[in-house]
């Protein structure tokens, strides 16, 4: 392996650091306690893990947590009101709604009845809207830990050519945008993409954000060039038992890339770290407060 690791496990932690430093002075000096909702309907196994650990980060870092667990029949107008309840409650600065909702739920109804401050997801039209316009706004989760990694990495990123493989709304849209706002040339790939190869080799930077085990290889990496692989996939060992693995084949683009985050322990640790992030960026912006230096886009 040629490239330097970049340590997203290392990295959250320093964000988390950062938050409880935040949350310590918001109680010290102005008696606020920023509040996180999370609302999670239904029994999902992977929802119900990524919950715990997010109430679990969240008061570690001292900020309060309220957990909203509603069963998997929940009518759209009871979570609607709940989401309301949430809206009008000055101790909550930040509501998640832990997607995928059951099948009978509208989700783009229900992020949208998010109030935008409090939407520290990132998903509510509103945000999207300001994101793509250069604006203050609540930037999602996992592009905004990419982002922050590839800042500490790089300095500078403008003038980088960088390719996102993957266009969904959750990570690749708002990767690409984050990307464009830090002026690099963005080109968005996708399952239609022509050449993926061809267009992967230009790039100065890779985020590959497809859901897709090991499917970039070294050969389509540029000498040098820095991987941020966002893919999670659970695949079978041949000697029996499963492993995570990225979207990219971490050997071989490892010995050409000249930095590269592992899985696990790369971008995953860093979206709940930003998750934390916003939700005191969110706080401060309620109380009309200064926001915290580097938490942000
Ligand atoms: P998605 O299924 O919504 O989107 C996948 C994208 O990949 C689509 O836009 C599609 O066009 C593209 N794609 C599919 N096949 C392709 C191909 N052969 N070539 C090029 N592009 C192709 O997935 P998502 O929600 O964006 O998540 C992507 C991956 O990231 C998944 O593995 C998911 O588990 C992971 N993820 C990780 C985190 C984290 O915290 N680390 C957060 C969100 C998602």
């Amino acid at each position: 392996m040629t490239a330097q690791l970049i340590d997203g496990k290392a990295f959250a932690a320093t964000v988390r650091a950062s938050v409880a430093e935040h949350v310590a002075r918001l109680k010290s000096d102005h008696g606020i306690t920023p509040g996180l909702a999370v609302v999670l309907v239904g029994e999902d196994p992977a929802s119900q893990v990524y919950v715990r650990s997010k109430g679990k980060q969240t008061l570690e870092v001292g900020m309060k947590s309220v957990e909203h667990k509603l069963d998997a029949e929940t009518s759209e107008a009871d979570l609607l009101r709940l989401i309301d309840q949430l809206n009008n409650d000055d101790s909550i600065h930040g509501i998640l709604v832990q997607l995928p909702l059951p099948k009978h739920l509208n989700e783009d109804l229900v992020i949208n009845a998010i109030h935008p401050s409090k939407d520290v997801d990132g998903f509510h039209i509103s945000n999207v809207g300001l994101l793509g316009t250069g604006q203050k706004s609540m930037v999602p989760c996992t592009p905004l830990g990419c982002l922050m990694m590839l800042r500490d990495y790089h300095g500078s990123l403008s003038g980088m050519d960088a390719v996102v493989i993957g266009r969904s709304n959750i990570v690749g849209k708002p990767m690409a945008q984050l990307l464009l706002n830090d002026s690099c040339t963005v080109t968005i790939a996708h399952s239609r993409t022509r050449d993926l190869a061809d267009v992967v080799r230009r790039a100065d930077i890779v985020v590959a954000a497809v859901g897709r085990p090991q499917m970039v290889p070294g050969d389509w990496i540029k000498p040098g060039a820095t991987v941020i692989d966002v893919g999670i996939n659970r695949i079978d060992k041949p000697e029996g038992g499963t492993r995570l693995v990225g979207d990219v084949d971490f050997e071989s683009c490892a010995a050409v890339a000249g930095a590269i985050t592992p899985v696990p322990g790369g971008v995953g640790p860093m979206t709940i770290a930003c998750l934390l992030a916003n939700t005191v960026t969110a706080c401060c912006r309620a109380n009309g407060l200064e926001e915290p230096q580097g938490l942000t886009a």
